[in-house]
């Protein structure tokens, strides 16, 4: 026979109330303790649900006032004899009928929540940007500026005017664009046989020599350049901090004012470092990269010729010159790089302009810049 654990309400009972077990037979409701035994029969019991939201089944002898007993195991509406009992027929349907109206009500408030946090998800990435908008680019150029200067102990830059010059002057378009959005791209080169490029916060662009090793012309760097562009206009940097804040903060910051956000922005220095483009970011900077390239008139399929490069590179897997250097850089872990191909491949489709022929001293710049010690 199945026992429910329950609570006396009684008079007699030194506190008011005992918990003891429950049990249903055949002569009525059975509670036993070691205090105390008490029963109901069914002919003067009444049964309903009661307590804060209905948690618990009441049992109540009809003929008194302030005794009973109650459980809040709701399967004992379920207990044969319960529903057999011809006394009950009525309260049990009252009971049913409130825990069901209960029910609702906790589904209805549930669904609520549910849509309230799905709708925040789904804004969220509409919040970030516009927030990102408000955070004036001098101050993603300030963390660039000291994320710069820790880098220039471990990383060999090239000075050289004269081969820096014949890349910005093919760029010439796309530098152009960056500049009418309010960017100021600054260009470096890296000797690091690595596939490398990497944009950091406020617009410094890093490309090391093993990516102008491996590139096969000029609409491959551009490619890439675009892209790294598109990270800084896309404000990527920003928007990728303000994410990792997460809704609260984003919900306060757009309440109150982003100067709460200049904490997170003083204190990133060190630890943007570990702050990679996610999956969204790196799809937004190829379809970017591809405007901008078709807009300086330069062919954009070297975007993804370089990509097969990429993935060549990555499939040989013998030499290991494809790695993650650094977290914002262009060969992020993902998405993969087929498919970012593929989603270029649309693109390839529809591609009916005419591009500008690029300078043929690729192969001259190349050399040139991997003499350089
Ligand atoms: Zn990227």
């Amino acid at each position: 026979m199945q026992v429910y654990s329950a609570i006396l309400i009684h008079p007699n009972i030194s506190g008011g109330r005992c918990s003891g077990n429950l049990q249903i037979k055949p002569e009525g409701v059975i509670f036993n303790s070691e205090e105390i035994n008490y029963n109901i029969n069914f002919k003067n019991l009444s049964i309903y649900a009661g307590g804060a939201g209905n948690r618990f089944i009441f049992f109540k002898d009809k003929t008194t006032e302030d005794i009973s007993v109650y459980t809040s195991d709701k399967s004992v509406l379920k207990d044969q004899l319960i529903t057999s009992s011809p006394y009950l027929s009525q309260d049990l349907k009252q009971s049913k009928k409130n825990l069901n109206k209960l029910l609702i009500s906790s589904l209805v408030v549930l669904s609520v929540i549910v849509l309230f946090i799905v709708g925040l998800f789904l804004v969220k990435d509409t919040l970030v940007k516009s927030l990102a908008k408000q955070v004036p680019v001098e101050w993603e150029q300030n963390v660039g500026e000291k994320l710069f200067s820790t880098m220039s102990a471990e990383y060999n830059f090239i000075k050289n005017d004269s081969l820096k010059n014949e890349f910005l002057t093919v760029g010439a378009p796309l530098f152009s664009q960056m500049e009418n959005q309010g960017f100021k791209i600054d260009l470096y080169f890296v000797k690091d046989q690595t596939i490398n490029a990497f944009a950091l916060p406020g617009g410094k662009i890093i490309v090391h020599t093993g990516l102008i090793e491996n590139a096969k012309s000029w609409e491959e760097v551009m490619g890439v350049l675009g892209h790294e562009m598109a990270h800084v206009s896309l404000r990527h940097h920003v928007r990728g901090i303000i994410n990792n804040l997460g809704i609260y903060v984003i919900l306060s910051a757009i309440v109150g004012d982003v100067s709460a956000l200049a904490g997170s922005f003083i204190n990133m220095g060190g630890s943007l470092a570990t702050l990679s483009n996610s999956r969204a970011f790196e799809h937004e900077a190829d379809e970017a990269a591809w405007n901008y390239l078709i807009t300086a008139k330069i062919n954009p399929n070297g975007l993804i010729s370089f990509f097969e490069i990429l993935k060549n590179e990555n499939e040989s897997g013998i030499d290991s010159t494809v790695t993650e250097t650094f977290d914002l850089s262009f060969l992020s872990t993902h998405p993969d790089t087929q498919n970012r191909i593929d989603k270029l491949k649309q693109k390839q489709e529809k591609l009916n302009q005419k591009f500008n022929t690029l300078p043929e001293n690729f192969n001259a710049f190349k050399e040139a810049l991997l003499k350089i010690d």
